[in-house]
């Protein structure tokens, strides 16, 4: 005999829940963050929850190739990158439980099991995968204090992973009660250029499939390249049951910050207000129209080379190029992102670098394209180029600050040569103990002692108030995600050749006390690398300071390049 036991969620949660049909990737993350952005300029705590179906048990072990960036969260989960689209949108921190997949289901429900917790029971996709994860969505919205929890299922309707979630979300409806329950489908309008005009009949198969597992959607958002004719709302409406003020048209923005305006213009708040009982706010959305006002007429503009590994997948980059996005937005430039390939740099074409305002080697793993990096580095020192490294970045700049300034010959990292004569950068002893691969390295939020008097403590003068204030005196945190460290042993050196160490990690017991964090090159227009990823803290309305500084010594330069006679100051 099954018991079926009811999760109740707290009595005062509401939920939204998004579903994508016809086919992937069609912007589900930045629809629910949109709508998210547009409850919380009307002053509601919100909370989101991304559901992966995919039975990895979280992301950090996918390659960023196929499946974009790995977002690294505050408590040190390493998510799928919408949960960082999430943070931007929503100006919220998120967590663990906030990246639900297959993976962290099973893994429960079998421990469980195997603890006895079902005894006597026949453990079964409904009730005990179901109950998992129901379980894990009103927690989290508990967890963060959620009035709204929004949750993204992601993959297709009609995916065969996706269906265990698709039932509990049906469930939740039944458990909560329909006002305090939303089902929003986003969905792709493919234009036929022929006989010039969107086809709905994907929607309605799509609609219909959802219908199929017990969830007739409350709204949806369509896709398309254009905004979408009226009649297309209504035959859309009548043949998917959903009202059409509740159809949207998500039609193709010059900019992802342009969506919640235009899913505001159309009124898609009154849906949530009407459905879930909201008190009628007026938003406040000056950022978002600030932002896209800027983006759409920026003072000056900038060329900023990336000089990376995936440059074929920007999606690998997504909270980087963000975090450059809003760091142009704070100076009021354009950014334009020129992806170049380590490899070409390493084979020789260095030349191309001489295009650019600036030069940022961001993370990564592996050796390929390393020597390439470790060049650009060293053009950028060497010219006077406005250069960010992060994470590897900031290895690759050691490197090469190692072999051609400190004098020793074939410094390596000992990811990239075990047999390097001088190991710059190398594992520490709690690294080399470390067995496995998935959350095993230096991961999350770590505080990092900023010298006085240096570019890093100029760039986060703000902070290093805002944490004295606090009584964290000369600190400040930033998120990390790596496994190797500038070596302790070779740090004398490095400072006797030059080098600025302008961030260390505070004392800590038994935790690499005074690891380094960030380095500089006085003298040097802007020369900057740091241990931590501080893109994935950047928020459109709080600029990352290291990306701020950059993008201003980026727009200094192309200034004094155009006007060599005018002196900025
Ligand atoms: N591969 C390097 C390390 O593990 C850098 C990691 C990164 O750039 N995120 O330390």
């Amino acid at each position: 005999m099954l018991r079926y036991v009811f999760v109740k969620g707290p009595q005062d949660t509401t939920y939204v829940f998004v579903t994508g049909g016809v086919v992937s990737s069609l912007g589900k993350g930045i629809a629910t963050s949109s709508i998210g952005a547009l409850l919380r300029a009307r002053g509601y705590r919100v909370s989101a929850v991304k559901i992966d179906p995919y039975i990895n048990v979280d992301a950090g072990t996918m390659r960023p190739y196929e499946h974009g960036e790995v977002f690294v969260t505050e408590d040190g989960a390493e998510t799928d990158l919408d949960i960082g689209t999430y943070e931007r949108f929503l100006d919220i921190d998120l967590g663990r439980g906030n990246n639900v997949t297959t993976g962290q289901v099973y893994q429960a429900v079998i421990q469980k099991e195997r603890q006895g917790a079902y005894l006597s029971q026949t453990v079964q996709v409904i009730p005990h995968v179901t109950d998992e994860i129901k379980s894990r969505i009103y927690q989290a919205g508990e967890d963060d204090g959620a009035e709204i929890v929004l949750v993204e299922v992601g993959g297709t309707v009609g995916d065969i992973e996706s269906l265990p979630f698709l039932e509990a979300i049906r469930q939740v409806r039944f458990e909560v009660g329909r006002e305090r329950s939303l089902y929003l489908h986003v969905t792709l309008l493919p234009y036929l250029g022929s006989s010039e005009e969107y086809k709905t009949k994907p929607t309605q198969h799509s609609v219909a499939t959802l219908r199929g597992v017990g969830i007739q959607p409350d709204g949806l958002i369509l896709r398309s390249r254009s905004a979408l004719p009226p009649e297309a709302r209504t035959k859309i409406a009548l043949f998917t049951n959903v009202e059409a003020d509740a159809v949207f048209s998500a039609y193709d923005a010059d900019h992802v910050y342009a969506v919640p305006e235009m899913l505001e213009q159309q009124g898609i708040a009154r849906l949530l207000e009407r459905h879930l009982k909201l008190e009628r706010v007026t938003p406040e959305l000056r950022v978002w129209h600030e932002a896209v006002r800027v983006l759409r007429q920026p003072d000056t503009n900038v060329s900023i080379g990336v000089v990376g590994k995936y440059v074929a997948m920007p999606d690998a980059y997504l909270s980087l190029m963000e975090a450059l996005k809003h760091a142009g937005i704070a100076n009021r430039a354009r950014v334009d992102i020129d992806w170049v390939s380590a490899e070409a740099v390493a084979e020789g074409d260095v030349e191309q670098l001489a295009a650019f305002d600036g030069i940022l080697v961001p993370g990564g793993f592996g050796v390929r394209g390393i020597e390439g990096k470790v060049r650009a580095a060293r053009f950028a020192r060497e010219g006077g180029v406005p250069f960010l490294g992060i994470c590897l970045g900031l290895q690759v700049a050691v490197i090469e600050f190692a072999r051609h300034v400190a004098g020793l010959d074939g410094a390596n990292s000992t990811e990239f040569d075990p047999y390097t004569p001088h190991p710059v950068i190398d594992l520490m002893p709690e690294q080399l103990e470390v067995e496995g691969l998935g959350g095993t390295m230096r991961l999350g939020s770590w505080p990092m002692r900023v010298a006085p008097a240096t570019l890093l403590a100029e760039l986060y003068a703000g902070r290093l108030e805002a944490a004295a204030h606090a009584g964290h005196h000369d600190t400040v945190s930033e998120r990390h995600r790596h496994r190797y460290e500038v070596n302790p042993a070779y740090v004398d050196a490095l400072k006797a050749a030059g080098l600025v160490v302008s961030g260390v990690t505070p004392g800590m017991a038994g935790r690499g006390e005074g690891l380094v964090e960030a380095i500089e090159l006085p003298g040097h227009p802007f020369f900057l690398g740091l241990q931590s990823h501080p893109e994935f803290t950047s928020r459109l309305m709080r600029a990352s300071p290291p990306f701020t500084g950059f993008i201003r010594a980026a727009v200094r330069r192309r200034s004094e390049l155009l006007n060599p006679d005018v002196v900025t100051a």
